[in-house]
């Protein structure tokens, strides 16, 4: 509907310069990033307009505060020294659109998840009043099982909420992607002294996190999906180094997803005796549980991560948190705010739903410091998280 209301005030005589004063009633937000004021002629609380047609009436225009559940009244002066309360009284709401699109083969319900999102942003004991509303999305989204990996994110997603988005009410929505598994391909280093020895010619390196796709049947496994370089450098004698390939190496005890945390080392090939060290690059899987566009009105959330099942209220936790995103949390000056990974919020030792990562102590709900700031957010204008993708 917008931020603006017309207000006309009646006189019994033509003629009138009157003034219109906007009057901010209890509970308001104490900082809306738009203030309510009146637009006629210069912007301002007060303004004073000439009823020009001579026909009794001086009209108004009134923008209100960007912030949900703020109440205003009215007063009208004329310049005979009349004075009335009108006795409208209007209170703001906010409504955005959104869409849940998701895999055919993710196992969690749709609705179990909204319920939760709609009822937080809502949340009329702290006057949040953004009513979500979701609308369906316009088609299927087709897309196999599988982690979707960082540097894919940006095609891989965009291209599938493409398949699926219903544009019916932009820029006034966004879209909740449900995948499978998200995920960033890192590398991980290894280093340790050794003293080759006939004995211990094989010896296995456990990793950080799980090993990158070492794949699921034994031809996969000597792909060199995860590999990326291992060496053994003399510290005495010569000095000399051995290259150590991937045909040295093999993922230990995969299981049948394709998940191994460590790989067995085949070393029998070195000098006996010789002491040195011993190093390997090699590529690891760092899980995460949602993301959101910073340039448009995409958020995307995971539903398993270390190929199992979230708890579904880990992944409303994940989805309040991106949708957060979407309507400009957390914004800079907010006392809690800190950045890493996006604008994020610190309070009371992480507990706020818009902390940067998810832990089992995080709330599924915005902290008292969070919730100021969403109240007064301006859901219209130039918000670069709702702005249609394309
Ligand atoms: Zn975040
Ligand atoms: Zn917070």
């Amino acid at each position: 509907m917008g931020r603006e209301v017309y207000i006309d005030a009646g006189f019994d005589s033509p003629g009138v310069e009157a003034t219109l004063v906007i009057v901010p009633e209890g509970d308001n937000a104490p900082s809306p990033m738009l203030r309510a004021e009146v637009l006629t002629g210069e912007p301002g609380v007060e303004r004073t307009g000439i009823d020009a047609k001579r026909d009794g009436k001086v009209h108004f225009k009134v923008a209100l505060s960007s912030a949900g559940g703020d109440r205003f009244s009215f007063k009208i002066k004329s310049n005979s020294g009349e004075e009335k309360d009108l006795p409208e009284v209007v209170e703001t709401r906010r409504i955005l659109f959104y869409q849940m699109i998701h895999l055919d083969h993710v196992t969690v319900s749709p609705r179990q998840l909204t319920a939760h999102l709609e009822d937080e942003f809502q949340n009329e004991g702290e006057k949040h009043f953004i009513k979500l509303v979701g609308i369906p999305p316009a088609r299927e989204m087709v897309q196999g099982p599988g982690i979707i990996e960082k540097a894919e994110w940006n095609s891989t997603i965009v291209r599938l909420a493409g398949e699926a988005y219903s544009r019916a009410k932009d820029p006034f929505c966004f879209a909740a992607i449900l995948v499978d598994q998200l995920a960033e391909k890192l590398t991980e280093d290894y280093d340790s002294k050794a003293e080759i020895d006939e004995m211990a010619a094989e010896f296995d390196v456990y990793a950080m996190n799980p090993l990158w796709d070492v794949g699921t049947t034994p031809a996969e496994h000597a792909l060199n999906r995860w590999f990326l370089e291992g060496k053994f450098v003399e510290e005495d004698g010569d000095g000399r180094t051995f290259v150590i390939d991937r045909s040295r190496l093999k993922p230990r005890d995969p299981d049948p997803e394709g998940r191994a945390f460590a790989f067995t080392v085949d070393l029998s090939h070195l000098p006996q005796g010789a002491k040195g060290r011993v190093s390997f690059k090699y590529l690891v899987t760092d899980f995460t549980n949602g993301v959101s566009f910073p340039w448009c009105n995409l958020i995307c959330v995971a539903t398993r991560t270390h190929w199992k099942d979230r708890a579904s209220d880990e992944i409303r936790s994940t989805l309040v948190h991106e949708a957060g995103h979407k309507v400009g949390m957390v914004p800079a000056g907010q006392t809690t705010y800190y950045v890493k990974n996006g604008r994020h919020c610190n309070h009371h030792g992480n507990k706020c739903v818009m902390f940067d990562a998810y832990h089992k102590g995080r709330s599924n709900r915005f902290c008292e410091v969070c919730t100021r700031s969403l109240r007064g957010l301006d859901l219209g204008g130039e918000n670069p998280g709702l702005k249609p993708f394309s």
